[in-house]
């Protein structure tokens, strides 16, 4: 077998969602969107679930479907999106609590599925999804007045504690909110790490669950083990990988590992990367190619069976920083070609 070794720990998993609800004394709930952010999303609502998290969002209603298949009929399922056309099945078989978003969308909800379940979406400043001041004021008595089981919108900032703009929208969103004896949630995991302002009555976390900032004191969740397919010894002066832009500078050993591009590891991180054998870093040499790439080995004094690119030493928002871009799309980007394996839960 020579696809690379995904280990995802559902117990660090756990351990995130738990540390994150011990920072609230409030109800936390879990974010699964996007397949559990790339890690598998029946896996981890499943852990998550067990230990006790009552309440799910994902983006899309073809989401909560699976969702509700791997979860049961207990839990709470959110689906950020709302009610798009031909969704009103999904939500009213599977008891999906979509979060709606404009006035179409209420109309649309109330006039498939009279009396089902609905939650709605506030913008209070990203301008992405949710209604905006002025329609939530000319909706807000009639959406009432059909009892929305949740009140929610979600910041731009929060990753960044200093940014005004974090103070304006939980300004605005408790403008839009008073006396509406509705539950409300504003937070994702940068938010619930801005204090208990910012808390109301759920949080939504993702990225956090799954060990990545703004959640510096997550458990690392993922460990990418990548075996080597053979190795060579190159002369000074021979190079490596399309384009050849790795020359040898001296006697090398070159391993040839097999994952590339294809399973999320960008080329643009080659530059800045390493593969760890045990402790030792070796660099990547060369391009990362779609399948392959050539790690240079030539300081470990043995041949490694196998080379981490992910792990305690090296992690998610690592990988991410050697790309130019966040945590987030490293997790996402991980394709369907490892061998997954989940440990604990
Ligand atoms: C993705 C998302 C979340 C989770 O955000 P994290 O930053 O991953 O914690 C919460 N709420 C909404 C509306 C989202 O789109």
């Amino acid at each position: 077998m020579s696809t690379g070794k995904l280990t995802i720990d559902l117990d660090a998993l756990v351990a995130n969602w738990r540390a994150l609800d011990a920072r609230t004394s409030c109800e936390t709930a879990a974010v699964v969107k996007a397949d559990g952010y790339g890690l598998g999303m029946a896996r981890m609502a499943r852990a998550l679930a067990k230990a006790g998290a009552r309440q799910f969002f994902v983006a899309v209603a073809e989401e909560g479907a699976a969702l509700r298949d791997a979860l049961g009929p207990g839990p709470a399922i959110h689906v950020f999106s709302g009610h798009m056309a031909g969704d009103a099945d999904m939500i009213g078989d599977l008891g999906l609590i979509p979060m709606i978003n404009s006035l179409d969308q209420l109309i649309r909800h109330v006039e498939a599925l009279p009396g089902h379940g609905f939650g709605i979406q506030l913008d209070s400043g990203m301008n992405r999804l949710g209604m905006e001041p002025a329609e939530w004021a000319a909706v807000r008595e009639v959406a009432l007045g059909q009892s929305p089981a949740l009140i929610m919108s979600h910041l731009a900032c929060a990753d960044t504690p200093d940014h005004p703009m974090n103070a304006a929208q939980l300004a605005a969103f408790r403008e839009m909110t008073v006396e509406t004896g509705v539950p409300l949630s504003l937070s994702a995991t940068g938010g619930i790490l801005l204090g208990e302002e910012y808390h109301f009555d759920l949080t939504r976390p993702g990225i956090g669950l799954y060990g990545g900032l703004p959640f510096k004191d997550a458990q690392p969740v993922v460990t990418l083990d990548i075996p080597v397919i053979q190795t060579r010894l190159l002369e000074p002066g021979e190079t490596v990988g399309y384009g050849n832009t790795f020359t040898a500078k001296r006697e090398t050993r070159i391993a040839t590992v097999s994952a590339g591009y294809g399973d999320g590891i960008h080329r643009i991180m080659g530059p800045k990367t390493v593969l760890y054998a045990e402790n030792t870093p070796c660099p990547v040499a060369g391009r990362i190619s779609m399948d392959l790439i050539g790690v240079d080995v030539t300081e470990l004094g043995f041949e490694p069976k196998s080379l981490r690119l992910l792990g305690a030493e090296q992690g998610v928002d690592d990988l991410a920083c050697n790309a130019g871009t966040i945590g987030y799309e490293i997790l996402t980007a991980l394709g369907p070609r490892y061998d997954r394996r989940y440990i604990g839960g």
